[in-house]
């Protein structure tokens, strides 16, 4: 977890290809469904080029059916989910029923005077989501995606206007899930505001090695 613009999908992208676990990025699921038109693309249209949350009971759906698939079994990484207090408490339900403990919550922090930069200066690609920025994390060959080769586009909730909804939704409805987290013991704070590979490396060495998933 992070507001707008920490870092979470960039390191998510890292994390998921060194312990071997899938991505579950509920903001990229949401893009992808806009770009191919599809019901749910529809209906969480209008909440995010707004700057708001898409409700919960379409999002909480969206992730569990995700986390029922097979990839899901050995672990798995969420990015941009749970996002409210009412996401936390149902994510814990499901995975109590499934008898699935969470090992982290990584919080990535990053003070609001770094976010509109990061924000206004982020690419991201069409189809797989990575992210990119004009200064900090340029593709190689420019308006193409390193990874995948698709084309790299500027978001269209990535504005000036909307960032300040959503930073006002992070405070409101996220930033109460660190007080639900912190006294399980397992929120992992991290200094987001370092080079992108050295919160990468301290985000590792807080998981501990002990975790890596070596059965895939
Ligand atoms: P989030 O998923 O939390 O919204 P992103 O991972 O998309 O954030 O990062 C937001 C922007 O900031 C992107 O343009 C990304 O390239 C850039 N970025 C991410 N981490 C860093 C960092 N540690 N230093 C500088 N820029 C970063
Ligand atoms: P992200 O890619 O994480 O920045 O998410 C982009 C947008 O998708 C957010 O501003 C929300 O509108 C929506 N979204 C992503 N994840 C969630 C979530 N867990 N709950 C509600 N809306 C979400």
């Amino acid at each position: 977890m992070g507001p707008p613009g920490a870092g979470k999908g960039t390191q998510a992208k890292s994390i998921s290809l060194r312990y071997r676990i899938p991505h579950i990025s509920t903001g990229d699921i949401f893009r992808k469904n806009i770009s191919n038109n599809t019901t749910l693309g529809l209906a969480a249209k209008s909440y995010i080029d707004a700057g708001d949350l898409v409700p919960d009971n379409i999002t909480i759906s969206l992730v569990f059916d995700r986390l029922n698939n097979e990839d899901c079994k050995d672990g798995f990484l969420l990015d941009g989910f749970p996002r409210t207090v009412e996401q936390t408490a149902a994510l814990d339900n499901y995975l109590s029923v499934k008898g699935v403990q969470l090992d982290a919550v990584v919080l990535l922090s990053v003070p609001n005077e770094f976010i509109l930069d990061r924000m206004t200066g982020r690419r991201s690609c069409t189809l797989c989501g990575a992210s990119y920025h004009i200064r900090y994390n340029p593709p190689v060959v420019a308006g193409k995606c390193d990874i995948c080769g698709s084309d790299i586009i500027q978001r269209k909730d990535d504005t000036e206007e909307t960032l300040r909804e959503r930073l006002e939704v992070y405070e409101l409805q996220t930033r109460p899930m660190i007080d639900y987290y912190k006294p399980r013991g397992i929120l992992l704070e991290v200094n987001g505001t370092k080079g992108i590979n050295e919160v990468f490396e301290n985000i590792c060495d807080s998981l501990g090695a002990g975790k890596v998933n070596d059965n895939n």
